[in-house]
């Protein structure tokens, strides 16, 4: 690694900048109310190939336009523009271990909550991949937050918008103030939604269960990962439908997943043990399935991998 966490560069509005020169204006709009769109992408370096690969580079991006385009965001850069960017950027630091990557496309300028621009866009790789706390740990006590999820007719949790992040800070605040690692957050119709900054998947009689994507949860890349490597690779059978509260406390495995999280297992809920109290089995391959996938080693699924060198 040529650069510190301190000294890394960003890409900001075109240009390759120091962290300490990545600066913007305090009364923009993204500033003022959370007005931005944003990824984060996993890039995980390959020892013996000596390459950087980005793990599925189009969907991420492929999702940022989607969130762009609900918030009517000006469309102000293409995704080739925005995958240069990417890829420009993480040479620039010379990056040569697993990385995260942040991608936001922003409101910039003196306008209000309802500008559709200008639109800016910065691009910054996070060498501590795992950022936050509960993200290294090796399983999860959570609970069940007493706040509800937005749902599609307020914030829409399909996209991925700052300002959505507000009501994960209420629930995550919540839980750990309460003597948890993280917490599961319900819909309005007090079915499982998804962890603060995670999806979430229980094994109920050897069967992957999953909320469905309208039971208020974001279209997660991770989630879609993880249900072709259970059908495809480990053949089990995978249900995408709406989860009751009392399954959470009755199921024989769980675990929550992202991008950053990639597959950690949840030891209890509420504090009723799930399972055994530790990671399960279906979860431990899972987990090694979707490491082998996210390195470029799975080859029953599609290559995923976008080689940055
Ligand atoms: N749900 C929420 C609320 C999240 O913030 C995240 C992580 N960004 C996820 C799910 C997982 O999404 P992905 O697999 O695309 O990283």
């Amino acid at each position: 690694m040529k650069t510190s966490i301190k000294n890394r560069f960003i890409w900001l509005n075109g240009k390759v900048v120091p962290l300490q020169e990545a600066t913007i204006n305090v009364l923009s709009p993204t500033s003022q109310f959370g007005a931005n769109v944003f990824e984060g992408i996993r890039c995980y370096w390959n020892e013996e190939e000596e390459q950087l690969y980005a793990f599925r580079l189009d969907d991420h991006f492929n999702r940022l336009k989607r969130s762009q385009r609900l918030l009517e965001l000006d469309d102000t850069y293409t995704i080739e523009e925005m995958k240069k960017a990417f890829v420009d950027v993480i040479k620039a630091n010379e990056y040569k271990e697993d990385i995260a990557v942040r991608q936001t496309l922003f409101v910039d300028g003196f306008g209000t909550w309802h500008s559709s621009g200008p639109v800016g866009m910065f691009v910054a790789p996070i060498p501590k991949a795992k950022t936050n706390p509960e993200y290294n740990k090796k399983g999860l006590n959570c609970c069940v937050s007493s706040w509800q999820r937005i749902n599609d007719n307020s914030m829409s949790p399909r996209i991925k918008c700052g300002a959505n992040y507000i009501n994960s800070r209420m629930a995550q605040r919540e839980a750990v103030k309460n003597g948890y690692d993280t917490t599961i957050i319900l819909n309005k119709d007090g079915k499982v939604s998804e962890g603060p900054g995670s999806c979430l998947f229980i094994v109920r009689d050897g069967k992957l269960v999953t909320p469905q994507i309208t039971d208020s949860v974001l279209e997660s890349i991770t989630r879609d990962t993880i249900i072709q490597i259970a059908r495809d690779v480990l053949k089990l059978e995978v249900e995408e439908r709406s989860v009751d509260r009392t399954e959470l406390y009755m199921c024989d495995e769980a675990f929550l997943c992202g991008s950053a999280m990639e597959i950690t297992p949840v030891f209890s809920v509420d504090r009723y043990q799930v399972g055994n109290g530790e990671c399960g089995e279906i979860t431990s391959e899972l987990h090694v399935e979707y490491l082998k996938t996210v390195t470029g080693k799975q080859p029953k699924l599609d290559n995923w991998s976008t080689g940055i060198y």
